[in-house]
């Protein structure tokens, strides 16, 4: 048992005054202020039958009620089951009921979903029922790091989401790595935009708490807003997925972007070699990240002085991780990783026994060591014996004249078991263009043997697309070919 005082508890002592959250109008909330608001609100937790080792959900966009609710709920010694607010009725209830979910805290725009769930018998805790004065509990002010803190599911992508349990010393080996490898600059400050409800925005949450950062709380992604963060209220990191890269690109100039910026953390899926080219153009400093939700974020890094080197690899393992590949040197296999901040299993599953973790995601080392991400093992392509990834695809689509989006996924084929099918958002798409583009960056078997236009693509409720759904979109004969 390895234990340690709470990370706010100990903010709070250290540097009473300085600022845990910072908002874009100016005002903030120092580290004695967040204390004491988290306790008021375990407090009223507590009066309304909350329990160590309780799962108590949290149904919310970015708030400063959802920060307080995490750590309130440790503070009880009970477990935040992280919920997605962009779920169905049917997907929250799936949630609820897997989770073992036994409270719901949630805001007010949630109010009429909570209404309509069916699940188990859930109490339901609007954040407007958690003020007032409650007697104070006794407060867990000991964190063990091999307890539970938060069960978040993954995003669903390839199947069923598993709901990740992470314990205290996933969330803090996380925090501490990546700190390892960015390294930790006194009045930095870091923009909290993405969702706390993913491990990406919750981990920002950590890593404030943890190193005694200021977080700047944006309650969503606004390039317009990140910019003048940066520009004027000297905020030095942000992380983001490729969409937020793309807009930033868009509203920054060279010669706007301060030194004090010191990092995009950019991950959550692939990026564009033409998105990458772009902000390195600008100087925007991209650091390419790999993670999962199982990996508490990030466990490989590509810093930005190789960027352009090693454009398009997620670097090299954090200091505490490794990572391996199933395959002889050189080629493509699966990724396997192990290190502190790797979760140990997913509820009600059997915990994952061995060293290293099977990610489902297929990738290569460089003669360096560099990691390529090459796609995941259940979207590989197996055609007439040659394995095709469609990121690769994919990347020589989107440079395709009127292409905004592209997607490949495998279609069952009577000659070659599988061919690719390319579905692609977008004005003005000419077949043959795209068969250039193909004929001079692909190998044949890579050509797709059918080429739809769609007028989205569709993605689950962490904006990754559904492979799957495209081939039964093609089944139900909602894709029209392009000519
Ligand atoms: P599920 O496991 O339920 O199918 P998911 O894998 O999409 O859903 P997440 O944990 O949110 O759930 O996403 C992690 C996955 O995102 C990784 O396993 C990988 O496939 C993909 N990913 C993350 N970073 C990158 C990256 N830099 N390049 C390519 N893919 C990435
Ligand atoms: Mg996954």
């Amino acid at each position: 048992m390895t234990t340690m005082p709470h990370w706010l508890s100990k903010q709070a002592f250290l540097q009473p005054e300085y600022p845990a959250v910072d908002f874009p109008d100016g005002s903030c909330i120092t580290f004695a202020e967040l204390e004491k608001r988290c306790k008021r609100k375990a407090a009223a937790l507590s009066f309304h039958g909350v329990k160590e080792k309780d799962h108590i959900a949290i149904l919310s966009s970015n708030r400063v009620s959802f920060i307080e609710s995490v750590f309130a709920l440790s503070y009880l010694g009970a477990r935040a089951v992280l919920l997605n607010t962009r779920l169905t009725i049917r997907e929250l209830d799936y949630q609820i009921n897997d989770g073992d979910v036994k409270a719901i805290i949630y805001e007010p725009a949630q109010e009429e979903k909570v209404e309509a769930l069916t699940a188990g018998d859930v109490s339901p805790l609007p954040f407007h029922t958690l003020t007032g004065d409650h007697a104070m509990p006794e407060m867990k002010e000991r964190i063990d790091l091999e307890d539970v803190f938060t069960l978040m599911y993954t995003s669903g992508t390839t199947g069923a989401p598993k709901a990740v349990l992470h314990t205290y010393g996933n969330h803090w080996h996380s925090a501490i790595s990546s700190a390892l490898n960015l390294g930790m600059e006194r009045g930095d400050k870091w923009i909290l935009n993405l969702p706390m409800f993913h491990v990406s925005g919750f981990s920002t949450l950590m890593k404030g708490v943890i190193y005694g950062m200021t977080i700047e709380h944006h309650t969503r992604f606004d390039a317009q807003e990140v910019v003048e963060s940066i520009k004027q209220r000297g905020a030095t990191m942000v992380s983001g997925v490729s969409v937020m890269l793309e807009e930033l690109v868009e509203v920054f100039d060279r010669d706007d972007i301060p030194g004090s910026f010191r990092c995009f953390l950019l991950g959550g899926g692939p990026a564009t070699e033409k998105l990458l080219n772009r902000a390195a153009s600008l100087g925007i400093p991209v650091f390419q990240t790999y993670g999962m939700t199982e990996t508490t974020s990030q466990i490989a890094t590509l810093a930005p002085a190789d960027a352009t080197r090693k454009l398009g690899s997620a670097g090299k393992a954090l200091a505490t991780a490794s990572l391996h590949i199933d395959a002889a040197e050189g080629e493509i296999g699966e990724i396997l990783v192990a290190g502190p901040m790797v979760s140990g299993g997913y509820y009600k599953r059997d915990p994952e026994d061995g060293l290293l973790f099977a990610t489902g995601d297929m990738g290569f080392f460089d003669e360096e060591g560099f990691l390529y991400l090459a796609g995941r093992k259940k979207e590989m392509i197996i055609s007439g014996g040659e394995n095709i990834y469609p990121a690769e695809i994919e990347n020589v689509l989107v440079q395709v004249p009127g292409v905004s989006g592209a997607a490949v996924a495998g279609m069952k084929d009577e000659k070659w078991g599988e061919v690719p099918a390319a579905f692609l958002t977008g004005k003005d798409i000419k077949r043959d263009e795209i068969l250039q583009y193909c004929e001079r960056l692909l190998a044949r078997y890579k050509h797709p043997a059918y080429v739809y236009r769609v007028a989205e693509l569709p993605r689950n409720a962490s904006n990754k697309v559904l492979k799957y759904k495209l081939t039964e979109m093609v089944k139900a004969g909602e894709c029209d070919e392009v000519e």
